[in-house]
C-alpha cells in the first residue's frame, strides 16, 4: 500500500503521519513509499489507538469526560481471548458477522470471516461499540456461547408451550447405547405405524402416553462433542448407561461430568441386567461418589434397571423420563409460533444430493422454502425436509428434528441456524463467507505444494483411546511437535478398543496405530498380524510422544548444511583442462580445503559455482591453504574463471534437525 494512501485512510497530511510514525514506534523512515499491507494494518491501529488517547486526554483536560462516556452507550464488560476469528468475535458482540467485518474496516483491517484478530485490535472495536474489554485467557475453540442468541430468543418469548423433550444416551463403550436406543425405536416408533423407521438422521421421536420424546442417536463420541460444545445443549436429559456386568468405567465418569457441567438432568439406566453377574446395587453404590444418589437411597437420580438386549425395563425407563420431564416442565418449554432457531445435530456431504443435515428445532417453527443462515451467513435454502421415517414434511415445531436437504454450506454439528430475515442481505455476507473459504483453500493447496517441493515430514496417526479427556490431552502434545517442517494428521480417531477399521485405516493412510488405556479387539490383533502392522499400545501419555519422536526422527530427511570457509582472489590462470581450468591465487579470507565447493563473484556478481580440487601449495599438494598464502588448484565450474576473481569457498554436509 501507498502511504499517501495510508493517510487518506487515516485523514491525516502525509508529511504528518510520516512525522508521527516513529513516536507510535514504526521506524519507516520519513521518506517511505510503499509499506506492506500487515505493517500498514498495524499502523492504522496503532493510529485509532493513538488518537482515541488524544481524544480522551483532551476531553478530560477541558473537563469534559463525562461527555466521553455518553457518546456511547456503556454496554459493559466483555471478555475477549488473546486470538479469536472474527466470527467469534462476532458471537462475543452478538452482532452479525458482517457489521463486525464491516467495523474493523472502518479502522483499517481487512479480515474475512475466519481470520484471526488479536486482542488490542478486537478491544479497540469493542470499545468503539461501547464495550469494556477484558482480557480473557486462551479459551478452547468453539467453546464461544453459541446458545446465547437461543437463551436470548428464549428470554423475550412470553406465548411458551411445553415441548417434547430432548435425550441423549451416553456411558462407557459397550455397556450397551446403540442397542437401548434401538430398543427404544423397535418398541414406540412403529406403535400402529407401518413401515417403520429407514432412516438414521441423527434422531427420532417416540411416544409414550400419548406424550413425545426425542432421542438424539448420533455415535458416541459425536453427541459427546455436541455436548462438549458448551452452550449447543441440544439436550435436556441425559440418559447415563451403565452395565450391571462392569460397573462406572472412565467413559461413564466422564460422560456424567459433562451432562452435569451442561446442566442435565442425568437419568441412570443399569443396563445387562440379565446376566447372571450383573450387579445392580454395586453400580448404585460406585456412583455414589459422582454425587448420583439413588432415589432409593433418599437421593434425586433415577436409575432404572434395563436390559436393552432382552427389552426388560424399557417401558419403565421411558415412563421415568415422562416422569423427570414433568418435574424440569419449566425448562422444557419452547413457543411453536414464535422465532425459529435450531441447532445442528449431524452433517454431512451426500454424493448426490450434497450438504445435508439435521435440524432439532429449539424454537418457532420450520417452514419448508425459507432461507437459512449460520450467524448471518447464508447457508442455503429449506428445499426439502424429512422426519426420521423418511416422510416429507411441510413444517417442524420445536424438538423435531428433521433433515434438510438444500444447504449450500454443510454446517458443523452445534451450529445455531435461524431464517434468513433478509436473503438479499445474508447472500451478501455469505461472500465474505466464501472469501474466508477460498483463503483456506490457496494455503491448503499451497501447502501441500510446499510439502511436495520442501519434503516437509508427515506422519499420520490413528488413536484410540479410552475416553475423550486422554484423547484431547495427546492430540494437544502432538500438536505442539508440529512445525513448519513437521506435519502430525490423526486420520482417525476413537473411544474404546482397536477395531479393524482402525487397522485399516492405518494401513490405508501409512499410519501408526496408537491405542491409549485400551487394546486390540481379538479381530484386529489377527487382522494387523495379517497385514504387518504394528499397534502400539501406551499407558502414559509421554510414552507414546515420545514413540512419535523417535519415528519423527527417523522420518526427518537431512538437511544440507553450509560451511563457509574462505576467499581467495584469482590471480593467474594457467591453462585450460579438458574438463576445467588450472588457476592460482591468493587466500584473503578464511582458508580454503581441497574438494569443496567455489562460489565465482566477479565485481560482486555472483557468475556460477565449481568445484576445487588438486590443491598446491609451492609445487607440493595439499589439504588447505591459510590466509595470505598463495596456491594453485583445478577449478571445474560452470563458468570460467577470470583473473580478479574472488571465489568464495564453502562446503556442505548433511545434518538432520533432531526433536
Ligand atoms: P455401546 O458401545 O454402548 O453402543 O454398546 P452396544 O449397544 O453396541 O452394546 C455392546 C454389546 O453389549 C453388544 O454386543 C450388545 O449386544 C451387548 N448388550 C447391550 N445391551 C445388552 C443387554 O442388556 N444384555 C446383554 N446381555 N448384552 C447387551
Amino acid at each position: 500500500m501507498n502511504v499517501t494512501e495510508l493517510a487518506r485512510i487515516l485523514k491525516v497530511p502525509t508529511t504528518e503521519l510520516l512525522n508521527k510514525l516513529p513516536e507510535l514506534g514504526f521506524d519507516i523512515g520519513k521518506k517511505a513509499i510503499k509499506v506492506n499491507d500487515k505493517l500498514a494494518q498495524q499502523i492504522m491501529v496503532a493510529w485509532r489507538k493513538h488518537e482515541k488517547q488524544l481524544m480522551q486526554k483532551e476531553q478530560y483536560l477541558k473537563g469534559k469526560d463525562k461527555e466521553v462516556e455518553k457518546e456511547v452507550e456503556a454496554k459493559g464488560e466483555i471478555n475477549i481471548p488473546p486470538v479469536l476469528t472474527v466470527r467469534d468475535f462476532a458471537k462475543i458482540l452478538n452482532m452479525p458477522v458482517t457489521e463486525v467485518i464491516a467495523e474493523l474496516m472502518k479502522n483499517g483491517v481487512m479480515a474475512s470471516l475466519n481470520q484471526r484478530i488479536d486482542f488490542d485490535t478486537a478491544a479497540i472495536i469493542a470499545e468503539d461499540l461501547g464495550y469494556t474489554a477484558v482480557a480473557k485467557e486462551a479459551i478452547e475453540e468453539g467453546e464461544v456461547d453459541k446458545s446465547a442468541k437461543l437463551k436470548e430468543i428464549l428470554k423475550k418469548e412470553k406465548n411458551l408451550e411445553s415441548r417434547a423433550p430432548v435425550i441423549v444416551v451416553m456411558g462407557h463403550v459397550d455397556h450397551g447405547k446403540t442397542k437401548l436406543l434401538d430398543a427404544v425405536r423397535k418398541t414406540n416408533v412403529v406403535e400402529g405405524e407401518a413401515g417403520g423407521i429407514t432412516q438414521h438422521i441423527g434422531a427420532y421421536q417416540v411416544k409414550k402416553k400419548g406424550r413425545k420424546i426425542t432421542f438424539v442417536d448420533t455415535p458416541g463420541h459425536e453427541a459427546f462433542t455436541a455436548m462438549r460444545s458448551r452452550g449447543a445443549k441440544i439436550a435436556d436429559i441425559a440418559i447415563l448407561v451403565v452395565a450391571a456386568n462392569d460397573g462406572v468405567k472412565p467413559q461413564t465418569v466422564e460422560a456424567l461430568k459433562i451432562a452435569q457441567e451442561a446442566g442435565l438432568t442425568i437419568v441412570v439406566a443399569i443396563n445387562k441386567i440379565d446376566l447372571p453377574e450383573a450387579n445392580v446395587e454395586k453400580v448404585k453404590q460406585e456412583l455414589t461418589q459422582y454425587n448420583l444418589l439413588t432415589e432409593e437411597w433418599g437421593g434425586k437420580t433415577i436409575m432404572a434397571p434395563i436390559s436393552a438386549k432382552q427389552n426388560i425395563g424399557i417401558d419403565e425407563l421411558l415412563e421415568q423420563i415422562l416422569l423427570v420431564t414433568d418435574m424440569e416442565a419449566e425448562k422444557i418449554v419452547a413457543n411453536p409460533k414464535g422465532e425459529f432457531v435450531g441447532s445442528i445435530i449431524e452433517s454431512h456431504v451426500d454424493p448426490n444430493m450434497g450438504p445435508v443435515a439435521t435440524v432439532l428445532v429449539k424454537n418457532g417453527t420450520l417452514k419448508k422454502g425459507v432461507s437459512l443462515t449460520v450467524e448471518g451467513v447464508y447457508y442455503g435454502k429449506v428445499r426439502a425436509m424429512k422426519n426420521y421415517k423418511g416422510e416429507e414434511l411441510d413444517e417442524a415445531g420445536p424438538s423435531v428434528p428433521v433433515q434438510i436437504i438444500g444447504f449450500k454450506v454443510a454446517p458443523k454439528v452445534g451450529d445455531v441456524i435461524e431464517i434468513a430475515e433478509d436473503v438479499k442481505k445474508a447472500k451478501r455476507k455469505t461472500d465474505y463467507y466464501k472469501l474466508g473459504k477460498e483463503e483456506e483453500f490457496v494455503t491448503v493447496k499451497e501447502e501441500e505444494e510446499k510439502e511436495e517441493k520442501e519434503g516437509i515430514t508427515k506422519l499420520n496417526i490413528v488413536l484410540r483411546t479410552d475416553v475423550l479427556g486422554s484423547q484431547e490431552a495427546i492430540m494437544e502434545s502432538l500438536e505442539k511437535i508440529e512445525t513448519e517442517d513437521i506435519k502430525i494428521d490423526i486420520v482417525a480417531k476413537g473411544l474404546g478398543s482397536i477395531s479393524e477399521s482402525d487397522v485399516l485405516s492405518a494401513e490405508a493412510s501409512e499410519a501408526m496405530l496408537f491405542g491409549f488405556n485400551v487394546l486390540p479387539s481379538g479381530a484386529a490383533e489377527a487382522l494387523a498380524r495379517d497385514k504387518g502392522i504394528e499397534i502400539k499400545t501406551y499407558k502414559v501419555i509421554y510414552e507414546l510422544i515420545d514413540e512419535v519422536k523417535v519415528k519423527l526422527n527417523e522420518l526427518i530427511k537431512p538437511e544440507l548444511v553450509r560451511e563457509d570457509l574462505g576467499k581467495i582472489e584469482i590471480l593467474a590462470l594457467f591453462k585450460k583442462t579438458d574438463k576445467g581450468q588450472i588457476i592460482g591465487g591468493k587466500v584473503t579470507e578464511g582458508k580454503i580445503e581441497a574438494n569443496t565447493t567455489a562460489a565465482v563473484f566477479r565485481n560482486e556478481d555472483f557468475k556460477g559455482l565449481g568445484k576445487i580440487s588438486e590443491l598446491q601449495a609451492g609445487k607440493q599438494e595439499v589439504s588447505d591453504v591459510e590466509k595470505g598464502q598463495e596456491a594453485g588448484m583445478h577449478f571445474q565450474g560452470q563458468v570460467d574463471v577470470e583473473v580478479g576473481d574472488i571465489l568464495e569457498i564453502y562446503k556442505e554436509r548433511e545434518q538432520k534437525k533432531v526433536i
